[in-house]
């Protein structure tokens, strides 16, 4: 076995990737990856010391680093072996920083992390071999809620990382970040590393929340929107990924250059946020979810820029045409940069590049209405409740989180298809790619999949179900005519599972699978004290929901 990796849903036969990855991921991207959070777990003790002795919190740079970091380890962001690396040598760079700068800082500390520092590239590389999953405690139980938060910390950082890029920062989520990492490097028992794994789901609504203040303080609130799905016969430009500050850049860029901007996968709910609606050549969204862009890149027919996850292998098809930007990255695409003293990007090599291409190959036609994000459910809760008093209304089904390529996903476009009336999906992230094409109808004048955005914006139902419990006067948010039932892929939604158990929601059901990084008895405990369930039918599952249970 040449690597060990197995934080997501596609994980080798559900139990890990031991050669190379499903994803795509080779074994030196994995190893070197596995250092570098081996590298940030020595960085954390570092800080510990510093914190427990009074010293000054983390200073930007290092929140900036620890997001980065953490995010580039997600599932398809970096399968870049030299990017990691530098990675590497960057949180080494930070750490003898500290080291120099607080003499005897590690005196009496005897977690092998935090003194490591390489004596050159051959010992670096070594290491990388030796600090993965399978050399942490042998206990499988601590190994899997020692994972359990990693994987939460990593979604909270891809949520930190994107406000912190909006100069928006709330420095409790590193000091977390940093302490939870400390901490898994300690002997902690089950009952603490549980305790610890529902703490970070409560940093992750926090980093949520902050997204959500530093996204509509940029762009103002989403607004339900008619986002089109067609093409125009003009060049275009592809954006996909998570990052609103390049759209905006991007699309500041191409005004009145003839060259339109289309959406892919998770930046379609860019539509939703009126500093981007005012822009005439935001055309339309293209494509499917992350996993078909195969297909949707190489008929896009003109430049794309991936913004964070998720990109996939790049096929010969569109190899030409792709560029990367911030986390994301792939060996020998080129990478957009930003300027070191602006910080702005320069997006002309992709605009140049559109001007000389064909208008996009149609796929699509129609249009999908979405928007419903926090603002917007919360000034319709008032009128939700209503409809859910009225009868009107009798379920609401929590559908957000990721797609896949798993085709036991279909479960998620037939249980749609056969809601009965009555029932409303609230979804969020690219999960509702599934059946966003679909017409569904309406339930009480509104649109029966109500869209709040990407998987971030999860924080958006985790409020409109506070604002109902509210208007409904339910003292618990369990006794709400509300059920979860969450499609997850990598560990941004390993966090928004995690925040939703720190609310004290039970009974949600998680697929296709359940996450291999859970032992058995870690699954137990989850179910035992959460009623965790992994999805069966789509008829059951639904017919149990309706029925409240
Ligand atoms: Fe396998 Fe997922 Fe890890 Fe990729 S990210 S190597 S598919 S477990």
């Amino acid at each position: 076995m040449h690597m060990f990796c197995f934080q997501c849903q596609e994980t080798g036969e559900n139990r890990g990737c031991r050669f190379f990855g499903a994803c795509g991921k080779q074994e030196e991207t994995a190893n070197y990856q596995d250092l570098l959070i081996y590298t940030l777990k020595g960085l954390a003790v570092c800080h510990e010391r510093l914190r427990t002795a009074g010293g000054p919190p983390p200073d930007r740079e290092t929140a900036l680093f620890v997001a980065y970091a953490l995010f580039s380890t997600i599932t398809n962001v970096s399968f870049d072996p030299e990017r990691v690396r530098a990675l590497v040598h960057q949180g080494l760079h930070l750490k003898e920083k500290l080291l120099a700068g607080h003499p005897g800082l590690l005196d009496g500390e005897d977690s092998p992390a935090a003194g490591w520092l390489p004596a050159d590239a051959d010992e670096l590389r070594q290491k990388a071999y030796q600090v993965g999953i399978l050399f942490g405690d042998p206990d499988e139980d601590i190994r899997s809620l020692r994972e359990t938060i990693t994987y939460g910390l990593k979604g909270l950082a891809a949520y930190h990382y994107h406000a912190l890029i909006l100069e928006q920062d709330d420095p409790e989520l590193t000091r977390f970040t940093l302490r939870a990492l400390a901490a898994i490097t300690r002997d902690l028992s089950l009952a603490d590393l549980l305790g610890l794994a529902l703490e970070t789901g409560s940093a992750t609504i926090r980093s949520m929340a902050l997204l959500d203040r530093a996204n509509s303080a940029a762009y103002g609130h989403p607004e339900i929107t008619r986002v089109p799905l067609g093409v125009r016969d003009a060049p275009g430009i592809l954006i996909t990924g998570h990052d609103l500050k390049d759209m905006e850049e991007l699309l500041e860029q191409t005004a009145g250059t003839g060259v339109d901007v289309y959406t892919h996968s998770e930046m379609l709910p860019a539509h939703y946020y009126p500093a981007f609606k005012k822009h005439p050549h935001l055309a339309g969204n293209y494509g499917n979810a992350w996993w078909n862009q195969e297909h949707d890149f190489a008929a896009f027919r003109g430049p794309i820029l991936v913004t964070s996850n998720c990109i996939v292998p790049v096929a010969e098809a569109y190899r030409d045409r792709i560029f990367t930007t911030g986390p994301a990255a792939y060996p020998g695409l080129p990478h957009i940069w930003p300027d070191p003293k602006t910080g702005r990007k320069d997006f002309s090599a992709l605009i140049r590049l559109a001007r000389g291409c064909p208008p996009p190959d149609p796929q699509d036609g129609g249009e999908f209405v979405g928007g419903f994000g926090r603002n917007q459910l919360e000034q319709l809760a008032g009128r939700i409740a209503e409809l859910v008093r009225a009868g009107e209304i009798r379920r609401f089904l929590v559908m957000g989180g990721c797609d896949g390529r798993d085709p036991a996903r279909d479960y998620y476009r037939e249980l749609a298809a056969r809601l009965p009336e009555g029932t409303v999906i609230l979804t969020a992230g690219c999960a509702k790619f599934r059946y966003v094409k679909e017409d569904l109808g309406t339930a009480g004048g509104l649109p029966r999949v109500l869209d709040a955005g990407q998987c971030n914006d999860c924080y958006s139902l985790v409020r409109i179900a506070l604002a109902l419990k509210d208007a409904l006067g339910v003292a618990d948010v369990n006794d709400l005519p509300v059920d979860f039932d969450l499609a997850w892929y990598d560990q941004k939604a390993v966090g928004v599972v995690l925040a939703l158990l720190s609310l004290g929601v039970r009974r949600i059901r998680l697929g296709p699978t359940l996450p291999a990084f859970l032992s058995p008895n870690v699954r137990r405990i989850l179910v035992e004290k959460f009623d965790l369930r992994p999805i069966t039918t789509p008829e059951d599952d639904l017919a149990a929901m309706v029925a409240g249970r």
